[in-house]
Protein backbone atom coordinates (compact mmCIF):
# COMPACT_ATOMS: atom_id res chain seq x y z
CA UNK A 1 0.00 0.00 0.00
CA UNK A 2 1.31 3.50 -1.14
CA UNK A 3 0.59 6.53 0.94
CA UNK A 4 0.73 10.07 -0.21
CA UNK A 5 -0.08 12.59 2.08
CA UNK A 6 -1.39 15.99 1.32
CA UNK A 7 -1.72 19.63 3.99
CA UNK A 8 -5.01 20.25 4.26
CA UNK A 9 -5.25 24.12 4.61
CA UNK A 10 -5.05 26.39 6.80
CA UNK A 11 -5.14 24.17 10.16
CA UNK A 12 -2.16 22.25 8.96
CA UNK A 13 -3.77 18.24 9.42
CA UNK A 14 -2.68 15.55 6.85
CA UNK A 15 -5.11 14.03 4.51
CA UNK A 16 -3.98 10.56 3.53
CA UNK A 17 -4.22 8.67 -0.01
CA UNK A 18 -4.12 5.26 0.35
CA UNK A 19 -3.68 3.38 -2.87
CA UNK A 20 -3.09 -0.06 -3.87
CA UNK A 21 -3.85 -2.03 -7.24
CA UNK A 22 -4.93 1.49 -8.66
CA UNK A 23 -7.92 1.75 -5.95
CA UNK A 24 -7.35 4.47 -3.41
CA UNK A 25 -9.04 5.34 0.16
CA UNK A 26 -8.60 8.99 1.41
CA UNK A 27 -8.02 9.38 4.97
CA UNK A 28 -9.45 12.73 6.29
CA UNK A 29 -10.10 15.48 3.83
CA UNK A 30 -10.11 18.30 6.04
CA UNK A 31 -9.59 20.91 3.20
CA UNK A 32 -12.24 22.86 1.69
CA UNK A 33 -10.33 23.24 -1.37
CA UNK A 34 -9.94 19.24 -2.58
CA UNK A 35 -8.85 20.09 -5.64
CA UNK A 36 -5.06 18.93 -5.39
CA UNK A 37 -6.41 15.45 -3.95
CA UNK A 38 -8.73 15.02 -7.17
CA UNK A 39 -6.21 15.95 -8.89
CA UNK A 40 -3.79 13.63 -7.82
CA UNK A 41 -6.35 10.64 -8.42
CA UNK A 42 -6.98 11.79 -11.49
CA UNK A 43 -3.41 11.54 -12.41
CA UNK A 44 -2.76 8.53 -11.20
CA UNK A 45 -6.24 7.26 -13.16
CA UNK A 46 -6.94 5.68 -8.78
CA UNK A 47 -10.48 4.44 -8.09
CA UNK A 48 -11.55 5.67 -4.72
CA UNK A 49 -13.22 3.35 -2.96
CA UNK A 50 -14.32 4.97 0.74
CA UNK A 51 -13.34 8.03 2.79
CA UNK A 52 -12.36 7.02 6.31
CA UNK A 53 -12.31 10.17 8.82
CA UNK A 54 -10.17 9.47 12.09
CA UNK A 55 -12.58 11.99 14.20
CA UNK A 56 -14.75 14.76 13.41
CA UNK A 57 -12.65 18.13 14.01
CA UNK A 58 -12.99 20.92 11.00
CA UNK A 59 -9.53 20.58 10.66
CA UNK A 60 -9.77 16.51 9.29
CA UNK A 61 -13.94 16.80 7.90
CA UNK A 62 -14.24 20.10 5.46
CA UNK A 63 -13.27 18.30 2.41
CA UNK A 64 -15.96 15.38 3.00
CA UNK A 65 -18.62 17.21 1.44
CA UNK A 66 -17.24 17.68 -1.64
CA UNK A 67 -14.89 14.50 -1.97
CA UNK A 68 -18.17 12.26 -0.82
CA UNK A 69 -20.17 13.72 -3.39
CA UNK A 70 -17.54 13.78 -6.42
CA UNK A 71 -16.75 10.34 -5.78
CA UNK A 72 -20.08 9.17 -4.89
CA UNK A 73 -18.50 6.74 -2.07
CA UNK A 74 -19.32 5.68 1.29
CA UNK A 75 -17.59 7.57 4.29
CA UNK A 76 -16.36 5.22 7.26
CA UNK A 77 -16.26 6.89 10.81
CA UNK A 78 -17.71 6.05 14.57
CA UNK A 79 -21.30 6.73 15.45
CA UNK A 80 -20.20 9.33 17.44
CA UNK A 81 -17.89 11.09 14.56
CA UNK A 82 -21.08 11.22 12.00
CA UNK A 83 -23.09 12.40 15.52
CA UNK A 84 -20.51 15.45 15.83
CA UNK A 85 -19.92 16.00 11.49
CA UNK A 86 -23.97 17.50 12.02
CA UNK A 87 -23.19 19.80 15.15
CA UNK A 88 -20.75 22.66 14.69
CA UNK A 89 -20.14 22.88 18.30
CA UNK A 90 -19.12 19.95 18.66
CA UNK A 91 -16.75 19.66 15.46
CA UNK A 92 -15.13 23.06 16.28
CA UNK A 93 -16.40 24.56 12.80
CA UNK A 94 -18.68 27.06 15.51
CA UNK A 95 -15.20 28.16 16.94
CA UNK A 96 -12.90 28.76 14.09
CA UNK A 97 -12.72 32.81 12.70
CA UNK A 98 -13.59 32.68 8.90
CA UNK A 99 -14.75 28.88 8.80
CA UNK A 100 -18.15 27.96 7.80
CA UNK A 101 -20.33 26.56 10.52
CA UNK A 102 -20.47 23.08 9.46
CA UNK A 103 -23.25 20.52 9.59
CA UNK A 104 -22.88 18.35 6.76
CA UNK A 105 -23.78 14.62 7.20
CA UNK A 106 -23.15 12.32 4.37
CA UNK A 107 -25.18 10.37 2.56
CA UNK A 108 -24.02 7.23 2.76
CA UNK A 109 -22.12 6.26 5.77
CA UNK A 110 -20.43 3.29 7.74
CA UNK A 111 -20.05 3.06 11.24
CA UNK A 112 -16.82 1.06 12.51
CA UNK A 113 -19.46 -1.02 14.77
CA UNK A 114 -21.40 -2.29 11.73
CA UNK A 115 -18.28 -3.31 10.18
CA UNK A 116 -17.27 -5.07 13.40
CA UNK A 117 -13.71 -2.90 13.72
CA UNK A 118 -12.70 -4.21 10.53
CA UNK A 119 -12.26 -3.56 6.66
CA UNK A 120 -10.65 -5.86 4.03
CA UNK A 121 -9.80 -3.79 0.95
CA UNK A 122 -8.04 -5.17 -1.88
CA UNK A 123 -6.08 -7.67 0.33
CA UNK A 124 -4.99 -5.12 2.80
CA UNK A 125 -6.57 -5.29 6.06
CA UNK A 126 -7.67 -2.42 8.65
CA UNK A 127 -8.32 -2.65 11.68
CA UNK A 128 -10.29 0.20 13.42
CA UNK A 129 -10.31 0.88 17.42
CA UNK A 130 -12.10 3.55 19.04
CA UNK A 131 -9.91 6.03 21.14
CA UNK A 132 -11.77 8.60 23.09
CA UNK A 133 -10.23 11.05 24.45
CA UNK A 134 -9.41 13.75 22.09
CA UNK A 135 -12.79 13.48 20.87
CA UNK A 136 -15.71 11.49 21.88
CA UNK A 137 -15.75 10.24 17.82
CA UNK A 138 -12.18 9.34 17.53
CA UNK A 139 -10.56 6.05 16.10
CA UNK A 140 -7.40 4.78 15.19
CA UNK A 141 -6.71 2.77 11.78
CA UNK A 142 -4.42 -0.31 11.99
CA UNK A 143 -2.65 -2.68 9.03
CA UNK A 144 -0.44 -4.99 10.04
CA UNK A 145 2.58 -2.36 9.67
CA UNK A 146 1.11 1.65 9.63
CA UNK A 147 -1.19 3.18 12.34
CA UNK A 148 -3.13 6.19 11.31
CA UNK A 149 -3.43 8.39 14.90
CA UNK A 150 -5.96 11.09 14.19
CA UNK A 151 -5.37 13.74 16.67
CA UNK A 152 -4.99 10.98 19.58
CA UNK A 153 -1.70 10.13 19.08
CA UNK A 154 1.02 13.21 17.78
CA UNK A 155 4.38 12.97 17.96
CA UNK A 156 5.87 16.09 19.85
CA UNK A 157 2.67 18.12 20.97
CA UNK A 158 0.43 17.01 23.91
CA UNK A 159 -3.16 15.85 23.12
CA UNK A 160 -5.58 18.07 23.29
CA UNK A 161 -8.71 17.60 25.77
CA UNK A 162 -10.27 20.83 25.45
CA UNK A 163 -13.30 19.70 22.87
CA UNK A 164 -16.64 19.87 24.36
CA UNK A 165 -16.40 15.78 24.23
CA UNK A 166 -12.96 15.08 24.90
CA UNK A 167 -12.14 13.07 27.93
CA UNK A 168 -8.95 13.17 30.16
CA UNK A 169 -10.49 9.28 31.34
CA UNK A 170 -11.18 7.91 28.21
CA UNK A 171 -7.69 9.10 26.60
CA UNK A 172 -5.83 7.32 29.61
CA UNK A 173 -7.45 4.60 28.71
CA UNK A 174 -7.27 4.78 24.16
CA UNK A 175 -2.88 5.89 25.70
CA UNK A 176 -2.80 2.41 27.49
CA UNK A 177 -5.11 0.22 24.18
CA UNK A 178 -2.36 1.34 22.18
CA UNK A 179 0.83 0.80 24.04
CA UNK A 180 -0.73 -2.77 24.74
CA UNK A 181 -2.12 -3.12 20.87
CA UNK A 182 0.38 -2.33 19.22
CA UNK A 183 4.39 -3.64 17.94
CA UNK A 184 6.40 -0.74 18.79
CA UNK A 185 7.47 -0.60 15.07
CA UNK A 186 4.24 0.24 14.26
CA UNK A 187 4.74 3.34 12.00
CA UNK A 188 2.78 5.89 12.76
CA UNK A 189 0.90 8.31 10.60
CA UNK A 190 -0.39 11.36 12.85
CA UNK A 191 -3.37 13.65 12.04
CA UNK A 192 -0.34 16.26 12.47
CA UNK A 193 3.14 16.35 11.52
CA UNK A 194 5.06 13.58 9.98
CA UNK A 195 5.41 9.83 10.56
CA UNK A 196 7.31 8.13 13.48
CA UNK A 197 7.33 4.98 15.37
CA UNK A 198 5.65 3.99 18.24
CA UNK A 199 9.23 3.52 19.88
CA UNK A 200 10.00 7.16 18.91
CA UNK A 201 7.48 8.33 21.36
CA UNK A 202 6.80 5.40 24.19
CA UNK A 203 8.32 8.25 27.01
CA UNK A 204 6.52 11.06 25.52
CA UNK A 205 3.07 8.70 25.85
CA UNK A 206 3.92 7.59 29.17
CA UNK A 207 4.52 11.26 30.49
CA UNK A 208 1.22 11.83 28.94
CA UNK A 209 -0.01 8.91 31.04
CA UNK A 210 1.38 10.50 34.36
CA UNK A 211 -0.52 13.51 33.77
CA UNK A 212 -3.30 12.41 33.11
CA UNK A 213 -3.36 10.32 36.25
CA UNK A 214 -2.58 13.41 38.35
CA UNK A 215 -5.36 15.00 36.72
CA UNK A 216 -7.86 12.77 37.21
CA UNK A 217 -6.60 12.28 40.82
CA UNK A 218 -7.36 15.72 41.47
CA UNK A 219 -10.45 15.63 39.95
CA UNK A 220 -11.71 12.55 41.96
CA UNK A 221 -10.40 14.20 45.36
CA UNK A 222 -13.19 17.17 44.68
ZN1 LIG B 1 -8.84 17.06 16.49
Amino acid sequence: MRIEVFVNEPLDSNCYVLEHDSHAIVVDPGCVDVSLVADYIAQHALVVDYIILTHEHIDHVQGVKRLAERFGVEVIASAECFEALADPYLNLSAEYPGVEPQNYLPDRIITIDSLGGRLVWNGVEFRFFATQGHSAGSICIATSDVLFSGDTLLEKIKTYTTAPNSSIVELRDSFLMIKNTFSPTQIVYPGHGIPFTLKDVEPFIDVQMRLLDRKIDRLQQK
